[in-house]
């Protein structure tokens, strides 16, 4: 069996020694990758020749001194949505069979500028469309912790290849939580940016308003490695930032001294919420008292209608965008059909798993004539509170703490049946996306043997702020170098 690999900052070091190259780092991803793949599915495809081409450049440039970034020769993976020229993107969906990508996302440009070397896609749920990784067309990723458990999703996948050490990080997408949700059911770092830090130039569309790009990795050290590479302006999103990207790594000073961490009274409830995985967040929140950060009670008062926001705009916002999929431009087409009409809806029958399907009929319904003003209006307006929420907690704190997710990883088939149990998962990380605000998911300790995460929110471009603090944790605690029996 291929070896766990490394933290990205444990590989550089390595291969600026020279106790290793890129193009052995590489072989053991890719073995990992292969040898994984029956026990978890976390990869859907695997471009062996070419990454090991990549590599071997990546290790010329090192022999002539000429490295691109500290990602230089480190092996990564995409979750299956983010377009990789001359590669497939799936989207886990079978409507997209057959498509290979014409370009690059602008992140994966980014990430192939810097010298990264992309190994392949990961799994997730159809179109990104959930928080279990069950939504796949073809079969769902399993837990690296325990198998019989979910991975979280969307980006179950890219969390699930980072903590079974196939990969020291990955990039995933987070539209209500699919960075965050996965990143503490696996126990790793996610960070979802501010909404316009990364460019969704070549993101796969889910819900406009609320996309962006995120990114997996065991450390947060990693995590500013890789967000610095993918983060800045581009003139092909129209909502990217024209902000200067800080630089992420200077600011991990170890330092929260004189910090005030708001805490949500919201979040903090027995309901609903696995007091378990309470517990090991307030035990989180001691530790940083004691690194010197302050704490004081915050209110977010929309919070109740949070997930039922995030779900009426998701939804309208996903059923424009999958209008695109008629058989006449991307993928699959049915064949048969007499005529057009019968050639988009057999497409589209064929081609949507169940899941899609659901939000496409529910978004056109609160988009129509009739509906329109109680439902994607009334949601609107709620997202404006929600968003204000946020503005009037940050007067009196610098950044926000809650658990991640109210549970542990859940059991594989326990929520596919009932849709809104499967939504209440995201019940702590929508309204960030709803907000526009930066959120990072921390791994805090375990709860019957399965990790749990806390979640950091900062205030629009507050990412340094987030990855300092996690970073302090990080070094005051050994929860991220834990590794899953089930993939050690
Ligand atoms: N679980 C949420 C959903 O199903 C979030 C998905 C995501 O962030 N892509 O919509």
């Amino acid at each position: 069996m291929a070896q766990r690999l490394g933290t990205l900052s444990e590989l550089r070091a390595a291969l600026d020694d020279g106790r290793t190259s890129a193009s052995d780092v590489v072989a053991q991803a890719l073995g990992r990758a292969r040898e994984l793949a029956p026990a978890f599915a976390a990869t859907r495809g695997l471009r062996a020749d070419r990454a090991a081409e990549e590599a071997l450049q990546a290790d010329q440039r090192r022999t002539a001194r000429a490295l691109r970034s500290v990602l230089d020769g480190i092996p990564l993976l995409l979750k299956d949505n983010l377009n990789h020229r001359g590669e497939p993107t799936t989207c886990a969906s079978r409507i997209l069979d057959g498509y290979v990508s014409p370009y690059d996302a602008t992140a994966v440009e980014r990430v192939k500028a810097a010298g990264g070397v992309v190994i392949g896609r990961t799994n997730m749920d159809e179109f990104a469309m959930g928080s279990s990784t069950e939504n796949a067309c073809d079969q769902p990723t399993r837990n690296p912790w325990d198998p019989t458990r979910v991975p979280g999703g969307s980006s179950g996948g890219s969390a699930a290849a980072v903590a079974a050490g196939i990969v020291p990080v990955a990039l995933g997408s987070d539209t209500g939580g699919s960075v965050r949700q996965p990143a503490s059911f696996c126990g790793v770092v996610g960070i979802k940016p501010t909404y316009g830090r990364v460019s969704r130039y070549g993101l796969v569309a889910f819900a406009s308003s609320l996309d962006q790009v995120g990114v997996f990795s065991r450390t947060a050290a990693d995590a500013a490695a890789l967000l610095q590479v993918i983060s800045g302006h581009d003139p092909l999103d129209s909502t990217s930032l024209d902000e200067p990207v800080p630089d992420y790594a200077a600011a991990l000073d170890g330092d929260v001294a004189g910090l005030t961490i708001g805490l949500p009274r919201e979040y903090f409830v027995e309901q609903g919420v696995d007091p378990d995985v309470l517990e090991r967040v307030r035990d989180a929140v001691k530790e940083l008292e004691r690194a010197g950060a302050k704490t004081c009670e915050v209110s977010l008062p929309h919070t109740p209608y949070a997930v039922a926001t995030y779900y009426l705009i998701a939804m309208a916002e996903a059923s424009s965008n999958l209008a695109r999929y008629d058989g006449v431009r991307y993928g699959h087409r049915a064949t048969g059909a007499h005529d057009l009409q019968s050639m988009y809806s057999r497409t589209r029958s064929e081609g949507f798993g169940a899941e899609v399907k659901r939000r496409i009929l529910l978004g056109t319904y609160v988009l129509s004539a009739g509906y329109y003003d109680a439902y994607y209006r009334k949601a609107q307006q709620a997202r404006t509170l929600l968003r204000g929420d946020f503005e009037a907690a940050y007067r009196s704190c610098d950044l926000i703490l809650t658990p991640t997710a109210p549970e542990v990883a859940f059991a594989l088939g326990e929520r596919s049946a009932d849709p809104l149990q499967m939504y209440l998962s995201d019940i702590f990380t929508v309204s960030a996306n709803l907000a526009g605000i930066p959120g990072i998911s921390v791994p805090c300790g375990f709860a019957r043997d399965l990790p749990v995460g806390l979640q950091l929110l900062g205030p629009a471009l507050g990412e340094s702020l987030l990855l300092r603090v996690a970073d302090a944790y990080q070094r005051r605690t050994d929860w991220h170098t834990k590794t899953p029996p089930e993939a050690s």
